[in-house]
Parts: C-alpha cells; structure tokens; sequence
C-alpha cells in the first residue's frame, strides 16, 4: 500500500511538475497547471466509474486494470470478494450437508421461528405431518397440528418432556414430539413414529389384564371350595388342615394379586378417570382408618388423623381410595407395634396435600425413584410375609398420574416414612361442614 501511495503521490507531483513547465512555456502557469489537475482528477473519475461497474456487475468479471493506488484498490477488493466466495461455498456445502442429512432422517423435523412459525422441514415431515411446500411454509405448526395438548405443550415453554399426538395424516400413526431449542430462540420440531412401541405396549397390557381375567374364575371356584372345606368338620380337616389353611391364604394373596393387575390395567387404559365428582376426602380417611386399625389389630399402632374436615378433592373417588389406602396399609404393614401413624389432610398455599407419615422400618434413598415400579420391593421376603403384592406404589402413581398429582416420598432407614400425594390447588375443593 505504501508503494502504491508513493506511486500515486509522485504521479501527481509529475502532472503537477509538467503542467507548470507547460505553463512556463506558454505563459498560463495557473491555467496548465488546471488542467493537469482537472484532468487527473478525470482520470481518477473514470477509475470510480470503473469500479462502480464492476461492483454492480456482481463482481463476475475480472476486477479493472490501473497502476497505482487504484490497482491497489481493485486487487484488495478481488482477494475479499474471493475469500467471501469461497467462504460462502463453504457454508452451503455445509447447509447442504445438513439438509441432507436431516432430510434422510425417519423422523420428522420441523424449523420454527421464535414465534412458532415454519422456516423449514424434512421429508418425513411431509409424510407424517402432512406439511405442503409452499403452502405451509410461514404458517404457525399449532395452526396446522390442531391438538389441544400439543398447543399447551407449545405455549408452555417448558420441553423437557414429550407429548405424544396422533398423526394428522393417519390416525392409526402416534407420533411423540419433542422441541429442542438452539441458536437465536430458533426450535427444532421433532416427531417420531411411536406406533409400534404403542402397539407393543398395548400388546403387554391387553396380556395383562386377559391373563388376570382368565386367572379370576379358576381362582374363585379354588377359594370358594377351600372355604368349603374348612367349614367342615371333617376327617379331611383334621388331617389336611394346616395345609388347607397355607392353600386358601396363598389362593388369596393370589387372588389380590390378580385384582391388583386388573386395576392396573385399567388406570393404564385412560390418561384420565371416566368419572370425577367432589370427593368427601375427611370421611373417605375415616373409613381407611377403620380398616387401617382392622388390618393391623395386635400391632397396637397409635393412627391419628390431622385432617382439614372441609377440604374435598375433586377425583375419583374409588380411584383416590385405592391411592390412599394403599399408601395407609403400607404404613401399617411397614411399622412395628406400637409405632405410630399420622394421616395428614390440608392444603397450602400451593397445593393440597395427603400424607402418610409412620415410624417404621424406612426405605433407604437408592430405592427411591424405584418403588413405583410394578413389583419393586426393598425386601421381598418381608413384603410378600406380610402380603404385599409390590403392586401399591405402581397403583398408587398411575392413580396420582390421572389427577396431575405427583407422590412425594421422604424417608430413613429404621426411623420411618413420609408418603405424600401433592395435588394441583385447582383441585380442591372447600366445603362447608357438611353432615
Ligand atoms: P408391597 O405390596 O410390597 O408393599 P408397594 O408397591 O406398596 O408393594 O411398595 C413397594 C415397596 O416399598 C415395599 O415392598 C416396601 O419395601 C416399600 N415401602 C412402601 N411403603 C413403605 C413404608 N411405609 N415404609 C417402609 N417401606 C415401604
């Protein structure tokens, strides 16, 4: 650059040097040495209508030849306009490449805008979406895709879970969605073909329950005739008595079992209950209490109630039954003699709550987030003694699932348990004592 400025600097002092030796010569100094600069100055015009040519023709030819700083400007800007052309190819190849490669992917993947609408999408997005190009694109996702749980899921911000929609294209294809959020508050729409996985599923519990069903009847005439027998007083029974009795309390638990796994079945059926009312929550606990103090009669447990005898939920009621008096008998199958239980009923400020607190054996925290699952016990010798089925807690979340509860679980090992059913305020419901 320095070069060429000195170039440029003495071809003027040279113009400027000739146009006054001119002058001299002929006398007009001032008017040579006007015209020397006019016409430098006309030479450095073209220069810039050259440039200003070149520019607006997209640079496609070759840059304007000139000596001086003017060739120093054209060379400086063709070595800029070719790294950005070569930086451009770049990153289309690398756009390319992406779309591709997310074009090529089973699952369907939709660009949004902050503000929800579509930028872009795959091929599998027009298959299972049902998304025209270019029809669709600008629109917003929520106004094509028309499923209330799916507008919530959006509007929400939150998209840490999934929500699972029937494909607008094919009913019979469930599609789970999921929203990853990158660059600029941009997001990435994704669904995925979850069909198959609901067909197994549905495979599973359509076993489930057949089997339980199929279990019930045999079971029933078992049971029934055992009791016969041991009605009777009878050569039999003095013989086989014992055994009878290990028979009919095995064909029992059995017998619970196979219920379990029915109700199961069931709460796993629906998202929700079919059938929600106000329910009476102090007198549904007084009634587990009863049954409570049935169950562990020679243990001599200390159950208190502290219990807002206003507060009512709206549920459903032998569903919240099942729930509560699951978590009840636990603590009564769970604490020693002479333990003490508290069944607690309020609410706050966030929600309402019901409680099971015992002073029993306890649960070690690494079994915690196991203890919903079917058939999970801490100690399986000691659940099945004392007639456990391992399906409670399982029974317990679906019921909690189907009321937007949650189960919240506190407790220490030898020291006793807390089990509480957190429910969403807009649930509850105060009444006035009602008799
Ligand atoms: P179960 O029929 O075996 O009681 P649940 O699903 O109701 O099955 O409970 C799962 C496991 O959680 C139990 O086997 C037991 O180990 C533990 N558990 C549940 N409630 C209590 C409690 N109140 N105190 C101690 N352990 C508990």
């Amino acid at each position: 650059m320095t070069n060429s400025w000195s170039t440029e600097v003495w071809r003027l002092l040279g113009i400027v040097l000739v146009s006054v030796i001119a002058g001299l010569v002929v006398d007009q100094v001032t008017l040579c040495v006007l015209l020397g600069v006019s016409s430098y100055l006309g030479w450095n015009l073209w220069q810039l209508k050259k440039l200003e040519h070149w520019l607006r023709e997209g640079k496609k030819l070759n840059p304007p030849q000139a000596t001086g700083i003017w060739g120093e400007i054209y060379h400086q800007l063709y070595r800029l306009h070719q790294r950005n052309r070569k930086r451009k190819r770049k990153l289309a190849d690398i756009l390319t490449r992406f779309q591709e490669s997310t074009a090529a992917m089973p699952d369907a993947t939709v660009v949004l805008r902050e503000t929800g609408e579509i930028e872009w999408w795959n091929d599998a997005a027009t298959n299972l979406l049902g998304l025209r190009s270019p029809h669709d694109v600008g629109q917003r996702i929520d106004n094509l895709l028309r499923y209330p749980v799916l507008g919530q899921f959006l509007a929400s911000g939150d998209f840490h879970d999934r929500v699972e929609v029937p494909s607008p294209v094919d009913e019979r294809v469930m599609l789970s969605i999921q929203i990853i959020q990158y660059g600029n508050k941009q997001r990435l729409f994704v669904a995925r073909d979850t069909t198959r996985l609901h067909q197994l599923e549905q495979i599973r519990r359509d076993f489930v329950a057949n089997v339980s069903h199929e279990l019930r009847s045999p079971l029933t005439v078992m049971i029934g005739y055992l009791e016969t027998l041991l009605d009777r007083e009878s050569d039999c029974l003095k013989e086989w008595g014992g055994s009878l009795h290990v028979m009919q309390q095995q064909a029992l638990r059995m017998q619970h079992i196979v219920d379990e796994l029915l109700l199961l079945s069931h709460l796993e059926g629906d998202q929700k209950p079919a059938h929600e009312d106000d329910v009476a929550v102090p007198a549904l606990i007084a009634t587990i209490r009863q049954d409570a103090i049935a169950l562990g009669v020679g243990k001599n447990h200390n159950i208190s109630l502290e219990v807002d005898a206003s507060l009512w939920l709206c549920g459903n009621e032998s569903e919240l039954r099942s729930a509560f008096s699951n978590l009840v008998f636990n603590a009564v199958q769970y604490t020693p003699a002479k333990g003490s239980i508290v069944i607690r009923w309020h609410r706050d400020l966030e929600a309402a709550r019901f409680s099971v607190i015992d002073t029993g054996i306890g649960v070690a925290p690494q079994h915690f987030s196991r203890l919903t699952e079917r058939f999970y016990r801490v100690d399986s010798g000691r659940s099945r003694e004392s007639g456990g089925s391992g399906l409670g807690l399982a029974i317990v979340k679906h019921v909690l699932n189907r009321h937007q509860a949650q189960l919240q679980v506190e407790s220490e090992l030898d020291k006793g348990s807390s089990f509480t059913c957190v429910f969403p305020l807009s649930r509850s419901v105060v009444r006035v004592k009602e008799e």
